[in-house]
């Protein structure tokens, strides 16, 4: 089963979809299986890291910043190659078995959308595979 969702992101930021991703696998009735969730977007990405300390999560985007700056010499005329880079940097997926009905999440792991390229409303994919 294929689910869509949208969501409204900051300027730059992860934003928690662990909720919408549990509620599709749920709604799916998969019990054994995997999901894969998708960001159409060239700007933004998925990635799965810690939910506990909201520092993580601002740590993240300084650090993304430190290492993808945006340079005076990209010849990209919309000014955002930095936010390209970091969309290809970290992916435009994660996979996330299903084991007894349930994401087969660590306890201190979280799915995030990243945002590096906001605020807009962006859309994500979460398709649901197995039995
Ligand atoms: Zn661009």
């Amino acid at each position: 089963m294929l689910f869509d969702f949208k969501l409204s992101t900051p300027e730059e930021g992860l934003v928690d979809i662990t909720s919408e991703v549990t509620e599709a696998v749920v709604e799916s009735g998969v019990n054994e299986g995997f999901c894969i969730v998708y960001c159409p977007h060239t700007t933004a990405a998925i990635t799965i890291n810690e939910n506990a300390d909201p520092d993580v999560q601002s740590d993240f985007i300084n650090g993304m910043a430190l290492s993808f700056p945006e340079l005076m010499t990209f010849r990209h005329s919309e000014g955002n190659s930095d936010a390209h880079i970091k969309s290809s940097a970290v992916g435009a997926s994660e996979t996330i078995i299903i084991s007894g009905g349930k994401l087969l999440l660590g306890t201190w792991q979280g799915i995030y959308f990243c945002e590096f390229d906001g605020p807009r409303t962006r859309k994500f994919y979460v398709k649901v595979i197995g039995g």
